[in-house]
């Protein structure tokens, strides 16, 4: 198994996982996954999620020390916000088109509404969804912006979910390391440095378990899937999403290709294993400090874009997220007889926009913000959680897919930035012995 490269570790840990997953449902040991076997996949993601703040921190500050001026600086700063939204919109359109075309929400029985309402809809983490999702919209249009801003930064390095308030800071911080004297500036840099390269150093070491925890993960999903019934009454529903989030990575791939001019197999190879991980863990968040590893290590994306526009990306990036919410909501209309417009589209696509900047980057935000999102197309109220319950069997797969999407949509728009900067140079992967021999 060593010598096998990453990628292939983890795809031999995912399938042993859903095999093991399905022979224990099979013998009624989900007791023994839930025990014995998923706190291991919960460690590794505790692990992903402990330095995913020092991470973000010290190759930010890192990244915006190096540049020689800040003028640079915004613009990769406004290349990123644009090219994020233009490849949200790229996925609510395919989205929007693939759901139109197919219309999953026709072929619904009232039978089969009946049963996943029964099932589902007074499922209290349905209710708490649509609660998170009140709370969420119950603020001002510029809430995000005071947000943004924190008022204490330890606060705010004391949470995962405060991320772009460390981005933030850390934006701060190196602009300030900028603009004082070199003589001062030099040992903080330094020390940021070294800093950084213990976490990254840190990430190849937690990497050393991942095809174990992806096997404990996996089994953990399969244990605590739904009935396979359920699921097929929703497959082609899914099968769109799917098709659509393949699409997705059709258009990637096209633009690795032209744009940045290398081999889309080669680049997959290079971010497969974050991709492999975005799905066994349904987070980009957890999942951030790999993605970081391997587009500037493997793919060759130098720090100063990485260290920016990944974690932004993490957080406000979700191409598979809104493209699964643009199609969600219109299943969910269309199987519920609520008559969407044309007009109801056009504002399906700029809701769904926001609602995945909206989304954290953790398992199962995108169904809070798709509340959000039928809302805005008048959906009644009181059907929210028949909605809701709808799709709720097939939404941890969904998810799992959603977010690879979302993984490989920040890690290209970094290469591309990182190509139109001319800071696209040769990778030079690290492993986590390169100086082992030294100190063993
Ligand atoms: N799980 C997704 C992510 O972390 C968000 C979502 O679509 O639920 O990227």
């Amino acid at each position: 198994m060593k010598n096998l490269a990453l990628h292939w570790q983890i795809l031999i840990g995912m399938v042993l996982g859903i095999v093991f997953g399905i022979l224990a449902s099979s013998t009624g040991l989900e007791w023994f996954v839930n025990d014995w076997i998923a706190p291991f996949g919960t460690i590794f993601i505790k692990l992903l999620k402990l330095i995913a703040i020092p991470l973000i921190l010290a190759s930010l500050i890192k990244g915006i020390a190096d540049l020689q001026d800040i003028s640079k600086f915004s613009k990769i700063g406004g290349k990123t916000i644009v090219l994020y939204i233009f490849s949200t919109l790229i996925a609510i359109i395919i989205g929007l088109t693939l759901v139109n075309i197919v219309n999953p929400g026709d072929g619904i029985s009232q039978e089969t509404i009946d049963t996943l309402t029964a099932n589902y809809a007074n499922d209290s983490s349905i209710q708490k969804k649509m609660e998170t999702a009140s709370s969420t919209k119950n603020t001002g249009p510029l809430q995000f912006l005071v947000d943004i801003v924190p008022d204490n930064i330890f606060k705010a390095t004391a949470d995962n979910g405060s991320m772009l308030q460390v981005i933030f800071f850390a934006i701060l911080f190196g602009i300030g390391l900028l603009l004082i004297e070199k003589k001062k500036a030099k040992p903080v840099i330094d020390f940021v440095d070294g800093f950084n390269e213990v976490i990254l150093k840190i990430v190849d070491l937690i990497m050393l378990i991942a095809p174990y925890a992806v096997f404990a993960l996996l089994a953990k999903v399969i244990v605590s899937t739904s009935d396979p019934d359920l699921l097929m009454s929703l497959v082609t529903y899914a099968i769109t999403v799917v098709v659509g989030l393949l699409l997705m990575i059709g258009v990637y791939l096209t633009i690795i290709a032209l744009y940045v001019g290398k081999s889309p197999m080669w680049y997959l190879q290079q971010i497969s294993p974050a991709q492999l991980l975005a799905f066994s863990t349904s987070s980009s968040a957890a999942t951030l400090p790999v993605t970081m590893e391997r587009v500037t290590e493997h793919v060759g994306v130098d720090k100063e874009v990485s260290s920016f526009v990944l974690p932004v990306g993490a957080t406000i990036n979700m191409d598979g997220t809104s493209l699964y919410q643009a199609v969600a909501a219109v299943f969910i209309c269309t199987a519920l007889k609520h008559d969407i417009t044309f007009a109801d589209q056009l504002t399906i696509v700029l809701t769904a926009l926001l609602a995945s900047i909206g989304s954290a980057a953790v398992p199962g935000a995108g169904m809070v913000m798709l509340v959000i999102v039928l809302e805005s197309i008048g959906f009644p109220a009181e059907k929210l959680a028949i909605g809701l319950a709808l799709i709720f069997a097939v939404d941890r797969p969904l998810d799992m897919c959603r977010t690879v999407i979302n993984v490989t949509g920040d890690a290209t728009v970094a290469t591309v930035i990182a190509k139109s900067e001319g800071k696209l140079g040769t990778p030079k992967p690290k492993n986590w012995d390169d100086n082992y021999e030294a100190v063993k």
